[in-house]
């Protein structure tokens, strides 16, 4: 099998495993966070969990990144900077940011975490480092330019909302409170959207099968607990704001 081929292999998995994630997470809430409960087997601390499964996407990512022929020129080069923004803030930042106290979760999280991101950073560094193909008048494509903004608008949407939700808790607090002002105006889920909206800027701005299979992913991932997230906001709230949708402002 050529690497191409093993390449469309991988990227069918991961759009296969979209469509499987998004199946039985309408069905079942992954136990972390609000949704923790027993029964999911060994834990390990939130923070600790965070640093572990998102390790791949930093180094692994980088690793299949610079064994490739294009790892030296400007446009993967610049690909791989929009990649690690995103990922050196999530790993090395974001878990030492949140207040979550000495809360845990179950070790399968991380498990099944670190699987999906191997694939997903050999997909897309493979592509970008050895099989996809970027002159340096990439830089001028429409599709360059409309992806990078959309990629930077998500980006910068999820961190301030991610940001909203950590200002909720004072220092020691673990407990719930109704997150409002920002995109909180209009969904109960702004840091979901805008990561999806990151990763649809990620497709746009590689043009590859490879970043659409990781945008889906994260929408098949993220849609579901979305909802799951809007109906224990109404079951825990009495005065939880009627007019705000889940994860699509003024749809759903
Ligand atoms: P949540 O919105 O569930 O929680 C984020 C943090 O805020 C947690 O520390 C949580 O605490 C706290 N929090 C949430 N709601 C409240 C509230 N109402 N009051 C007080 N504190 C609150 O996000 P996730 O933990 O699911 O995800 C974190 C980040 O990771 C997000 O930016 C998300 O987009 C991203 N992510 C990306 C995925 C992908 O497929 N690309 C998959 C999963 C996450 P606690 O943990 O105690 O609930």
């Amino acid at each position: 099998m050529t690497l191409f081929e093993a390449h469309e292999w991988g990227v069918w998995s991961q759009f296969a495993l979209g469509v499987c994630t998004f199946i039985a997470l309408v069905f079942i809430s992954a136990p972390y966070g609000r949704h923790t409960r027993g029964g999911w087997g060994p834990t390990l601390p939130v923070r600790a969990g965070w640093v572990l499964m998102e390790l791949p996407c930093v180094l692994a990512f980088a690793y299949f990144f610079f064994q490739g022929e294009h790892s030296g020129e400007l446009v993967p080069l610049i690909l791989l900077g929009f990649w690690q923004l995103h990922y050196l803030q999530r790993t090395f930042v974001f878990p030492f940011l949140i207040r979550v106290g000495d809360r845990r979760m179950p070790f399968l999280i991380p498990v099944l975490a670190i699987a999906f991101n191997m694939l997903n950073a050999w997909i897309n560094a493979t592509w970008i480092g050895t099989l996809g193909s970027y002159g340096t008048d990439w830089l001028q494509d429409p599709r360059f330019i409309v992806g990078a903004l959309l990629f930077v608008a998500g980006w910068a949407g999820n961190i301030h909302s991610d940001a909203v939700l950590r200002g909720l808790r004072k220092p020691g607090e673990t407990g719930y409170k109704i997150p409002r002002g920002g995109l909180y105006r209009f969904v109960s889920a702004p840091n979901y959207l805008c990561e999806i909206l990151e990763w649809c800027g990620w497709a746009i701005m590689t043009w590859s099968t490879a970043g659409l299979a990781f945008a889906f992913y994260t929408f098949a991932n993220l849609a579901p607990r979305a909802v799951s997230n809007h109906r224990w906001y109404h079951e825990k709230f009495d005065d939880y704001p009627k007019e705000r949708k889940a994860l699509l402002p003024f749809i759903y």
